[in-house]
């Protein structure tokens, strides 16, 4: 369906992610046609005065898990990686369908909200992915407009089965608990993702989907060869968590004896669909080795600061030619999903590893990496830049609000000052889905009445799996302090 021809007229237009022009912006089809001079522009075309607004790209995040929508809350603030991914497992229990698409509209609000129109959403369906789970999340994307990967996290090894000598710090009856969990057959998973991605529920132009293989130390290695196949056989991007804790790190070496990036290599895993989540505890020989296969690292700043899993050393990798992105992690462990908040930690962050200007992130780069490199590991063509052709994905900011008065450096102003408050429009693909501080989609009311009744029913149905949880995250918390005490010593 042809779209009517839209003209913003005479905006302060970031171009190319590389400077501020006052401009039009002529849209039409979804996408950027044309950048012309203020004043001018086809009679024909729906006016809309942009006089008062910085518009730049809309912000693209690289990692989050829609599922964490509904946990918000659910995190105590006192766990590392392990012990939540044990300790608050119960927060994703007793999930219907209607869940996981009412938690990904929720997740997609939050994201529209902040500046996002575009995310990679590794979303967990327990005990494992169904086609209708799948879809579900899927649809949400494409009713509430939103741009989207939809990729299901995927493992076959419980946390207990995952960690080498973990279940025998364990005394019965909850090592006999813990010991009881499973999950399906990797072939079973992998015939729902196929299943689910040949009959896929909406127009893939912008909803399309992904696999999330979610932790290399919990998926068998035929299960990790699946999913790169499957990738590269449809193009899929394909995206783990990497690196994120240094536990995972020693525990490779444990159980693979190498680093996690090489055992990704050896078993073919590393190419130009794949993505890293976090990396904060790669070396700079793994840095070497995914610059190698063209593949992207997605830098999580608030959710590695929150988990106490350290700083990604952007820097190196970034020196040794691999993509970033940047990404907010889900509302449970980031407790909000603000994509201007995680660029701004992307560039300021890197001030506290190195006194040496030269070697911090810049305001421009971080912008380009919260934008064009997300994009890229989102796999999408055209994405993350104000430039003719590209897609009309576009934030509008309040050139007035005191964020920007004076104005004298757009740039650096938005990249560390801006936290969603000079939000004022959001266009997705050439539509307008918020305005007027309403998301022009849905009823939020609706949905956030919804969500409250629906979060009461699963903490009821999910009370006694609470406690268990809560149970093993402690012994979980004392085996990692066992296996890893601080950070002390870097990789080499
Ligand atoms: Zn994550």
């Amino acid at each position: 369906m042809t779209q009517r021809q839209i003209l913003l007229e005479g905006g302060t237009v970031l171009v190319d992610n590389d400077r501020f022009a006052t401009l039009s912006l002529l849209i039409s089809d979804g996408r950027i046609k044309a950048l012309i001079p203020a004043g001018e522009g086809p009679e024909a075309a729906e006016r809309v005065d942009a006089s008062n607004r910085l518009i730049m790209p809309g912000l693209v995040n690289g990692h989050t898990h829609s599922h964490g929508a509904l946990g918000r809350g659910g995190v105590p603030d006192d766990l590392p990686l392990e012990a939540f991914l044990s300790g608050a497992a119960w927060l994703n229990g007793a999930r219907h369908q209607d869940d996981l698409h009412l938690s990904a509209q929720l997740s997609a609000v939050e994201l529209i909200r902040k500046g996002c129109t575009a995310c990679f959403d590794m979303f967990v369906e327990l005990p494992g992915p169904t086609v209708g789970g799948i879809h579900s999340v899927a649809q949400a994307y494409h009713d509430v407009g939103m741009r989207a990967v939809v990729a299901p996290m995927i493992a076959d090894q419980t946390i207990y089965q995952a960690l080498p000598g973990l279940i025998d710090t364990f005394d019965p009856p909850l090592r006999d608990a813990v010991a009881a969990l499973t999950l399906p057959a990797w072939q079973t998973i992998m015939a729902s993702c196929a299943d689910a991605f040949g009959s896929w529920p909406v127009p893939n132009d912008r909803v399309r989907p992904g696999i999330g293989p979610t932790i290399p130390l919990h998926c068998s290695v035929p299960f990790l060869q699946a999913c790169a196949a499957l990738s590269q056989q449809g193009g899929i991007p394909l995206q783990t968590h990497l690196a994120e804790t240094r536990l995972q790190q020693v525990m490779a070496a444990q159980k693979f004896g190498t680093s996690l990036t090489e055992h990704l290599g050896r078993l073919g895993v590393l190419n130009s669909h794949f993505s890293g989540a976090h990396g904060v505890w790669l070396s700079k020989p793994e840095a070497d080795l995914l610059a190698q296969h063209d593949a992207c690292i997605c830098h999580n700043p608030l959710s590695n600061l929150r988990l106490g899993s350290g700083i990604a050393p952007v820097r190196m990798l970034a020196d040794a030619g691999v993509t970033m992105g940047v990404g907010t992690d889900a509302s449970n462990t980031s407790d909000g999903q603000n994509m201007f908040e995680a660029m701004r930690l992307a560039a300021t962050l890197s001030r506290a590893q190195t006194s040496d200007p030269a070697q911090w992130i810049s305001t421009r780069a971080a912008l380009k990496m919260a934008t064009e490199g997300s994009a890229r590991i989102l796999g999408l063509d055209r994405v993350g830049k104000i430039s003719a052709g590209w897609v009309a994905d576009l934030v509008f900011l309040d050139a007035g609000y005191c964020h920007y008065t004076p104005l004298r450096a757009p740039l650096d102003q938005i990249v560390l000052a801006e936290n969603g408050a000079a939000l004022r429009e959001v266009m997705i693909a050439g539509r307008y889905v918020l305005a007027n501080d309403r998301i022009l989609t849905l009823d939020e009311n609706a949905l956030v009445a919804r969500a409250r009744t629906i979060a009461e029913r699963l903490d009821h149905a999910n009370a006694e799996t609470r406690l268990m949880n809560e149970a093993a995250a402690l012994v979980v918390q004392s085996f990692c302090r066992g296996n890893c005490d601080g950070y002390a010593t870097r990789l080499a």
